[in-house]
């Protein structure tokens, strides 16, 4: 008889995993190259060294080695909040009086809220191993850079957080957390570089964006000696930190003989959607599982739905390589009450490729649905999730009750990517039915599309 399947799942601490996936060397056709942006060759490791850690930039451009070793000094910080639970979400199965099983990787366990401490942790490790002093980064919804304050603390760096200036105003706890950890928050657009400045010259009255404190980050990490630039989403080596999730939920699921149907994430830049399917979709790709993927994004965001999949700049000040991805453009702004998260306007190169591949599928949700899943959530299952999270939480309700609809008992996993104690502001906006829905129109996504490049590759 299989054991009985437990609420919560979890590995002892010498069963998490010693290696990281590599999907990118397990995928037949790979993601196109990045690019130099003065040249629109491929970028080389001495082209991105001057940004980026040497260790990152390896894992970056690596596309031949499956699995790559987690340092000890990285593993020992990782023990400290991993492994993180899996959870059957039998309330919910109740609630929705589903034959479907449903099982959820439970990422906000640590203080800073969500998966992203995965990546920051390894990136703060190299930088400190490499002799740097200090990084600099941006943060959107402020998870990121909590994340890169606690590892910043533990390693013995100092950072500064371009905070997307919205963000900072919605979010002053997030800000007053990362200053806890020792970090200095600066919200963007700022002063202090001339990037924010010519953006502040333009529209003095800008909310700011992801894309505009990335380039006041990269700008202050290359003017600053034995400093770098880390960044939470997107690049290859985020998603390669992030596949911590997946091995773990693998091995867990392993163990009682559970083989997912559906993986579903919530997709801002793709690396916490990503790291969870990785091992999965190998095995997909080595026709041992036939699962299907799901990435769920905001209607307002919406650059697999509707995006293109041509060559972008991560940034706008567009001085990032030249990636190939899903993008809704850099000059893209999502709308100012968008309350969600997940609201960069590009996405990570290898699930772009996968999308683009017919592997994984993807959808779009408005807030107000999110946020009604997240309640129908919270009361069963009692976990407060971060509002990135409730879009997988969305789409996971809709597979299960379409299961009730025909009977099937599939197996869904989905990714619970954080938890929402400090969005409180987007709960209330909810729960004082002031949260409202906006779908960009076709004019609304040209605007971002006429600052894709016009370069050869794209034509
Ligand atoms: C940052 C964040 C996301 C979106 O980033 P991805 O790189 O797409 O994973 C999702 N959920 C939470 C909780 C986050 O903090």
């Amino acid at each position: 008889m299989a054991p009985k399947i437990p609420i919560r799942m979890y590995l002892a601490e010498d069963e998490m995993p010693q290696s990281w996936y590599n999907l990118k060397a397990v995928m037949k056709e790979k993601p196109d190259p990045i690019l130099h942006p003065g040249t629109l060759q491929p970028v080389t490791h001495a082209d991105m060294e001057p940004v980026f850690c040497k260790e990152t930039v390896k894992q970056e451009l690596d596309d031949t080695n499956p699995l790559v070793p987690i340092p000890d000094g990285i593993r020992e910080f990782y023990r400290a909040y991993r492994p993180s639970p899996l959870v059957r979400a039998y309330f919910l199965e109740k609630e929705l009086g589903t034959p479907a099983e449903i099982y959820y990787k439970f990422e906000g366990t640590n203080t800073s809220g969500s998966h992203k401490l995965n990546s920051a942790g390894a990136q703060a490790y190299y930088a400190q191993e490499e002799g740097l002093t200090s990084l600099a980064t941006e943060t959107g919804a402020g998870q990121w850079g909590t994340a890169m304050a606690m590892a910043c603390a533990f390693y013995g760096l100092k950072l500064t957080v371009y905070m997307v200036k919205v963000s900072s105003e919605q979010k002053p706890y997030r800000k007053a957390l990362m200053e806890a950890y020792g970090a200095g928050v600066i919200p963007s657009p700022s002063n202090t570089t001339e990037s924010g400045r010519k953006i502040l010259e333009g529209d003095p009255n800008t909310g700011g964006s992801l894309g505009c404190a990335i380039s006041e980050a990269i700008e202050t990490a290359v003017k600053t000696e034995k400093c770098r630039y880390v960044l939470g989403s997107v690049l290859n080596h985020v998603l390669l930190h992030q596949t911590v999730i997946g091995l773990e939920a693998k091995l867990m699921m392993d163990k009682y003989g559970i083989k997912p149907d559906i993986v579903i994430g919530c997709a801002g830049g793709g690396s916490n959607l990503g790291g969870l399917i990785a091992p999965f979709m190998g095995d997909k790709i080595a026709g041992k599982l036939n699962s299907r993927f799901i990435a769920v994004e905001p209607a307002s965001c919406p650059s697999f739905t509707r995006g293109r999949y041509a060559y972008d700049f991560g940034d706008t000040a567009k001085t990032t390589p030249l990636m190939r991805m899903q993008t809704l453009g850099n000059g893209f702004i999502p709308s100012s009450n968008h309350a969600g998260g997940l609201r960069y306007h590009g996405m990570s190169s290898i699930l772009s490729k996968l999308y683009h591949d017919g592997l994984i599928e993807a959808r779009a949700e408005v807030q107000t649905d999110v946020f009604d899943a997240a309640l129908r959530f919270m009361k069963t299952e009692g976990i407060l999730p971060a509002p990135e999270s409730s879009h997988a939480i969305k789409a996971a309700i809709d597979e299960a009750i379409e299961c009730k609809r025909t009977g099937e008992k599939k197996v869904i996993l989905f990714g619970l990517s954080g938890t929402g104690y400090f969005d409180m502001t987007a709960y209330m906006a909810y729960n004082n039915k002031t949260m409202s829905d906006y779908i960009p129109t076709d004019a609304d996504l040209q605007k971002g599309f006429a600052s894709i490049p016009d370069i050869p590759q794209n034509g």
